[in-house]
């Protein structure tokens, strides 16, 4: 028998599995020994997808439209992202031209980087940050510069000093995801104009990962860099997804708009690896943009509760402090005082029956915190937090 094959290829070596994979392998080894575990780790929505949403992909399938999507995406659906777009943040995007419907952010950011980034390029990305951002860049060839966080009233956040450290001559493209996994700071109007003022005196292409828009809480408010000025928005590529705002993670929906000629690359990237989502889910994509939003406001709202849940449920807790996110689904839970992100987590795993993620899987700065998920709700963060609870109590 001939030895299995093994990938040698170089550029394998600069991949890593994302960090929720990781911890998968890890957590499906010691349920394969029959351990009961909660999991409070992934970024994914109890709900189901809206019917109306689900009755339209089904609908289209009876109708047949099960061919090849247009490799764009379907002009009806672009049309319809462009529509929203005016609609909510007053932004014209021609749909023949600067929208590109992609299979989730997850494509639609690596099409971005592909097409932006090459050898000898930097990417300024902010530390901590989700992690699988890391991989497409080294894949483009580029490298990451770190823009450090700090934290301060609670809150991470991006200082002007962090930017320029972080800049090198080589610096092409700034990545920004606002809301901002996993710490959940929604970035302020002052703050994304400071950033822009920055991106545009260093003449950086902003990549606007904007997949938690519309999970957002109290007073803060999503905005797009894009909004800030007709240069801003010649040099922003916006990437978006269906998978959060209208629980569709399964259905690998999502999208990016921008200037005509960056569309162009990243549309020529794409179809070097897909010929974009199935065709019924583009249609289920455009009953999501044009039917009722009150599925998405009723989903923020029992976000919100459960935002208020974990918050509560760590209270008191000697040394440790759950920070109340302004966006996104995910708490960001500081506990340097009980030692390293990793023990604290493998600890919660292996004697408290408790997944969550260790901040340093997101960037240095995420040392000393816990990312906790509640993108799902019910008995199982009840039990969840409460097993968090009892495992950062007993030290
Ligand atoms: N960006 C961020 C910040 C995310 O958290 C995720 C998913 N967890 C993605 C992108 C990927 O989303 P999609 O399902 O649209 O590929």
């Amino acid at each position: 028998m001939p030895a299995p094959v093994v990938s040698r290829v170089p550029r394998l070596s600069l991949l890593k599995p994302s960090a929720v994979n990781s911890i998968l392998a890890e957590v499906r080894a010691l349920q394969a020994e029959g351990r009961k575990l909660v999991s409070l780790m992934r970024g994914e929505p109890d709900f189901a997808t809206p019917p109306h949403i689900v009755d339209a992909a089904i609908q289209a399938l009876r109708d047949g439209r099960t061919s090849y999507p247009d490799n764009r995406g379907e002009l009806k659906l672009r049309a319809a992202v462009a529509a929203k777009l005016q609609r909510e943040q007053n932004l014209s995007y021609d749909p023949a031209t600067e929208i590109l419907i992609t299979d989730g952010a997850t494509l639609g950011l690596s099409a971005a980087l592909m097409a932006l980034v090459g050898e000898g390029d930097a990417v300024l990305l902010p530390d901590p940050v989700y992690d699988a951002y890391q991989s497409p860049i080294r894949l483009a060839g580029a490298t990451i510069s770190r823009i450090e966080s700090r934290v301060a009233n609670d809150r991470f956040e991006i200082t002007m000093d962090a930017l320029e450290s972080a800049w090198t001559p080589a610096a092409r493209v700034i990545l920004l995801n606002t809301p901002w996994n996993p710490v959940g700071t929604v970035l302020s109007r002052h703050e994304i104009g400071q950033i822009a003022e920055f991106a545009m005196r260093r003449n950086l292409i902003i990549l606007s990962d904007e997949i938690y828009e519309k999970i957002v809480y109290d007073d803060a408010a999503h905005l797009s860099p894009a909004v800030l000025s007709p240069e801003v928005r010649s040099q922003t590529v916006i990437v978006n997804s269906f998978s959060k705002t209208y629980a569709m993670t399964g259905w690998r929906l999502g999208y990016a708009a921008g200037p005509a000629p960056v569309i162009q690359s990243m549309f020529l990237v794409l179809q070097q690896s897909s010929r974009g989502p199935a065709t019924f889910v583009q249609d289920a994509g455009i009953a999501a943009l044009e039917g009722p939003q009150q599925c998405v406001a009723e989903m923020r709202q029992v976000y919100a509760a459960r935002r208020q849940q974990v918050v509560s449920a760590l209270q008191g807790v000697s040394g440790v402090r759950a920070l109340p996110p302004e966006g996104g689904f995910f708490s960001f839970v500081d506990v340097a005082s009980l030692g390293s992100s990793d023990d604290v987590r493998q600890r919660l795993l292996q004697q408290h029956g408790v997944v969550v993620a260790h901040g340093a899987a997101y960037g240095e700065k995420g040392e000393g915190y816990l990312r906790v998920s509640f993108a799902t709700g019910g008995a199982n963060l009840t039990e969840g937090l409460e097993k968090l609870r009892a495992g950062l109590a007993a030290k």
